[in-house]
């Protein structure tokens, strides 16, 4: 009798992967300015208060608010501070007019905008009307209020947004480490398959799943080496695989890991290093292959590999569940888990399956979630449609009006 083996948990390869990545140590130092989407590889500090000093947060007079008190004041104007420039001492019983930025006097406790003002000048020099009762500390951005001097400013591990750029040039770091680029080689394998550009000759496809793997690893920030379309051949995979792993820190294939004559990357697999071949309780995208390849000429240098299966909606569905956080990890990223949404179903989806579903679904402008009619693992046009996956756990039947956990594609695709 045959056996069939269980099938794993998409928790339990989840956590069989995340145990396998050993994150990679090689630091680059880059400019501050080409470090967006890299990694950062050590915590930063900064070395300067933000702001520097106390300036001002409009544009008007600074002005001592205790000699402000009655609603209407007359000033003599002493002084002029632009941003960028530093004024003196403010003289008691005066004001200065002063810009947005432009450090606020030693002596001065509070801006009045100039709105609250009036200007007039008379003989005896500029003088300003205050017609507002400041409060001590008004329109003032003390100095350190955003960051204090010596305080970690990033961690390590965190990935680098235009907003965390701001945030170290603001402390004037010019240059950062980061984690360096992870080399991913990639190839598809499949008879069948043709380049858009060629004509589709009677029984073949194109292959899709090339331009989706491409797409997915720039924009998580690799390094793409694309070996093609390798034919289903034992030997052709075998020697793709051998040439991959030369210099390539991960190999991730479309196709041929289930186990049939014509899927030749198993064998292939386990001939060039080592294998875990799983069947995931998920839908789509059962077969999952995961392993290492051996580097000839280098007894400890392994590259790691990932296959596939081939339905387009598959790939994509267990790149964003598996590879992604795979890739993250490799890179040092700490935080590696999609943020979901707990977001109300305005369908229905009453036939429950064994496996865990990942159903493409998007927004609707009453607050709820549509689903794509059709959830096929081939039906590439649901991941157009859609705005994101519903993780759907086994055995759960959905009923209008029902919550479920929702994972927008905007979390998943960098
Ligand atoms: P396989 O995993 O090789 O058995 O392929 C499963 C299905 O996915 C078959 O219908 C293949 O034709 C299709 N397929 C495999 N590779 C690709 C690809 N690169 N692009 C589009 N479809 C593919
Ligand atoms: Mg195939």
């Amino acid at each position: 009798m045959l056996v069939k083996p269980p099938l794993l948990s998409v928790a339990e390869a989840t956590k069989f992967l995340a145990k396998s990545a050993v994150p990679l140590t090689d630091i680059e130092i880059v400019p501050t300015l080409e470090a967006n989407g890299r990694v950062l590889a050590a915590p930063q500090v900064s070395q300067i208060n933000v702001p520097g000093m106390d300036n001002s947060q409009m544009d008007g007079y600074a002005v001592r608010a205790a000699e402000c008190a009655s609603g209407e004041t007359r000033l003599r104007v002493s002084q002029r501070i632009p941003a960028g420039h530093v004024g003196t001492a403010l003289e008691p019983g005066t004001a200065a007019r002063i810009f947005t930025g432009a450090m606020v006097p030693e002596g001065a406790d509070a801006i009045v905008m100039q709105e609250a003002c009036e200007l007039s000048k008379d003989a005896d020099g500029d003088h300003v009307i205050i017609r507002h009762v400041p409060e001590a500390g008004e329109w003032i951005r003390t100095i350190g209020e955003d960051i204090r001097s010596a305080s970690t400013i990033l961690p390590s591990g965190v990935r680098l947004r235009p907003q965390e750029l701001g945030l170290a040039a603001s402390v004037g770091l010019a240059t950062l480490p980061v984690v360096r680029k992870l080399r991913v080689a990639v190839f598809f394998t499949g008879d069948e398959l043709t380049m858009p550009g060629e004509a589709l000759k009677p029984g073949a496809i194109y292959n899709s799943n090339r331009f989706l793997l491409r797409g997915l690893l720039e924009n998580l920030g690799c390094e793409v080496k694309d070996f093609g379309i390798v034919p289903d051949q034992l030997q052709a995979t075998r020697d793709t695989l051998r040439a991959a792993a030369a210099s390539h820190d991960l190999i991730i294939t479309s196709g041929g890991v289930s186990v049939g004559e014509e899927d030749h990357v198993k064998p292939a697999v386990e001939a060039e290093g080592r294998l875990n071949m799983w069947q995931i309780a998920m839908k789509p995208g059962k077969p999952l292959a995961f392993g290492e390849i051996n580097r000839s000429g280098d007894a400890t240098g392994k590259a790691f590999f990932i296959g596939l299966p081939g339905n387009p909606v598959s790939t994509f569905v267990t790149f964003l569940i598996f590879v992604r956080p795979f890739l993250l990890r490799l890179q040092g990223v700490e935080n590696v888990a999609p943020r979901a949404l707990t977001m109300r179903a305005d369908f229905n989806w009453p036939k429950a399956d064994r496996r865990q579903e990942f159903l493409r679904a998007r927004f609707n402008d009453q607050g709820g979630l549509d689903l794509f009619p059709h959830q096929g693992s081939g039906v590439l046009t649901s991941t157009v449609w859609g705005d994101g996956l519903i993780d759907n756990a086994p055995g759960k039947t959905i009923a209008e009006g029902d919550l479920v956990r929702f994972i927008p594609f905007d979390h998943l695709l960098n």
